[in-house]
């Protein structure tokens, strides 16, 4: 269930705005999904777009205090979630 999403994220969702808040807000991926994400070759790109987001986001410190602000779930387990339940 995960492959697809993260086919697609990496395909044709990498700059979509919506989608990169949801992964600042997470903070990436979780452990599961960034070894997915690992595993599709064609992921390289939009990792490192992704990961170079992440790392200005946290640098500017607008990420919030981590102690404070409960992290929501990465992107693919908040849908997998969702489709459960
Ligand atoms: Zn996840």
């Amino acid at each position: 269930m995960t492959r697809p999403h993260l086919d697609t994220l990496f395909y044709e969702q990498v700059n979509d705005v919506g989608l990169r808040r949801k992964l600042r807000d997470a903070r990436g991926f979780c452990n599961w999904h960034a070894w997915q994400a690992r595993k599709i070759a064609s992921s390289a790109l939009g990792v490192a777009i992704i990961a170079n987001d992440l790392i200005t986001d946290e640098n500017k410190g607008e990420s919030g205090n981590a102690a404070q602000t409960p992290i929501p779930l990465c992107w693919p387990c908040d849908i997998e979630f969702n489709a459960l339940y």
